[in-house]
């Protein structure tokens, strides 16, 4: 990356405009913007994830480096104990030098890709820590995995950096949007942002000799219980835009957590014949490329932040 591309990410601290919110904070000084975060590193766990596409994680796992807060708020978020926007304060502050060790203690039993979760506000970490890495001749692939609430012109200055995008193309529904995830305009922006990371990487996942993606798109979708037509035209959507040639990763695993357990439609998971809806319409609109997460699997996908290792 060009040193001017980062001297520009790294003003962007004083007057933010990273992601599409556009608070125009300064993050150091007084931390009202709504990601409520400065420039330190919040990383709640560095960490060995063994579930996600088979083509990202292959037999050993991907490391992932999961960020504290976020520019969405999604009410039901499956990381809830990291993701709400408290006052950033230093209960995950990790230093640079704690986070590349972390990462390269990983990388050295083999492990060739890193996965940052919810990196859209902390990008300027994201970016410095592959410069360290970079800077250590530690070289993996790189997978940005966002709610796709991204910006087109902060995703030009990662481009060098990022191998795979894996964004989660939430909503066709803005008004659902922001009913649950405090993001208004969110369909046009994602749709945006998913156009930036195509024209990118491109619509065909390049895939090496051990099965493992090295570069390309993976457009994400998460069913919400009682909520199957916002999933159609999600994918209709994401056929319009893009066509059916594009890979799709459709997660029915959602399961109610703590702050929804009682929420009149978010409280439970989706049903088999919820599932099934998707699944035809996954057919009808003729999409090959993909991955389909059982609901059964709910178990193996329930994180707790509060262990070394959430996903244990
Ligand atoms: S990254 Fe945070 S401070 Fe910057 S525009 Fe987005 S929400 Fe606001």
């Amino acid at each position: 990356m060009s040193k001017s591309n980062i001297e520009y990410l790294e003003k962007t601290y004083i007057e933010c405009s990273l992601c599409p919110r556009n608070c125009h904070a300064d993050r150091i000084e007084n931390k009202t913007n709504f990601c409520r975060i400065d420039n330190q590193f919040h990383i709640a766990s560095i960490t060995i994830h063994t579930g996600e596409e088979p083509v990202l994680s292959g037999e050993k796992g991907v490391c992932n480096v999961f960020f504290t807060h976020c520019n969405l708020q999604c009410i039901y978020c499956q990381n809830f104990q990291i993701s709400k926007n408290r006052i950033s304060d230093n209960t995950h502050t990790l230093s640079l030098d704690n986070v590349v060790k972390k990462i390269t203690d990983i990388l050295d039993t083999g492990i060739t890709h890193l996965g940052f979760v919810s990196p859209s506000h902390q990008i300027v970490q994201m970016v410095q820590i592959i410069e360290a890495l970079h800077s250590k001749n530690y070289f993996p692939t790189i997978i940005y995995n966002t709610n796709a609430y991204d910006k087109v012109s902060t995703l030009k200055m990662i481009e060098p950096l990022v191998d795979i995008y894996l964004p989660d193309f939430k909503y066709a529904d803005n008004d659902l949007a922001e009913k649950y995830s405090q993001a208004p305009q969110y369909k046009q922006i994602a749709l945006n942002a998913i156009g930036e990371m195509i024209r990118q990487k491109g619509k065909s996942l390049a895939i090496d000799e051990n099965g493992l993606a090295t570069q390309g798109v993976i457009i994400r979708h998460l069913i919400l219980p009682n909520h199957i037509d916002n999933s159609l035209a999600v994918l209709e959507k994401i056929q319009d835009n893009f066509g059916n040639k594009i890979s799709l990763s459709v997660m029915s695993q959602y399961f109610p957590p703590e702050p929804v357990s009682n929420h009149p439609q978010l409280g439970r998971r989706i049903t088999e014949t919820e599932y099934q809806q998707v699944l035809s319409k996954i057919d009808e609109l003729g999409f090959e490329n993909g991955f389909i997460q059982e609901p059964e699997s709910a178990e193996n996908y329930q994180p707790d932040f509060e262990k070394e290792n959430p996903f244990e």
